[in-house]
């Protein structure tokens, strides 16, 4: 599996220096929990990487398509998601630390290339709605018998009487019975 591996090439070394890119690979543990397929790999990074001298700061949008199961009519469907990152990678062995400045996130690399994927994985993880719907439309399952009313319609017939009228109805229909 190919990691989102950013290669810093000779920014690396030179304070100050910055460089556009665009790279493309998995996020690991793609499957987000109870959501349908999770991360559709690959995702794509496009941004700019920046050598601060702190470290290198990343600022970039990662597109990723997602499988998800609506929550009305529990279909799986596919979407796309855009999300933001803001990270600081600082070189070394992770150390506990305050974040840095400006709401970024901070995380930590090793030799000439930065791994974004679990730096994405937690974005995209963010921005998965809680409730996701296959469209803003979508009809959901009938209560009574649960077919998918995106796909056809049903013979379920829905009383209009609220519950406080539910004793009179019982009536009426042992009424109807007796004669
Ligand atoms: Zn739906
Ligand atoms: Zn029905």
């Amino acid at each position: 599996m190919a990691l989102i591996e950013l290669e810093l090439n000779d920014i690396n070394d030179h304070v100050g220096d910055s460089m556009e890119f665009e790279v493309s690979g998995d996020v690991s543990d793609p499957q987000l929990p109870g959501i349908g397929q999770g991360v559709i790999n690959p995702v794509t990074v496009k941004g700019v990487a920046i050598n601060s001298g702190d470290g290198i700061l990343v600022e970039a949008t990662a597109d990723a398509k997602v499988g998800l199961i609506c929550s009305r009519c529990l279909e799986d469907f596919q979407t796309r998601l855009s999300v933001p990152i803001s990270c600081e990678y600082r070189k070394g062995e992770a150390v506990e630390e305050s974040r840095p400045e400006g709401g970024r996130e901070l995380s930590w690399y090793q030799g000439d290339s930065i791994d974004l994927s679990g730096e994405v994985r937690d974005q995209l993880l963010l921005e998965v709605p809680m409730k996701p719907l296959c469209d803003e439309k979508c009809r959901g399952l009938c209560s009574q018998c649960g077919i998918n009313l995106n796909h056809q319609g049903c013979e379920c017939v829905f009383d209009d009487i609220d519950d406080r009228l539910a004793p009179l109805k019982t009536l009426l229909k042992e009424g109807e019975q007796e004669e």
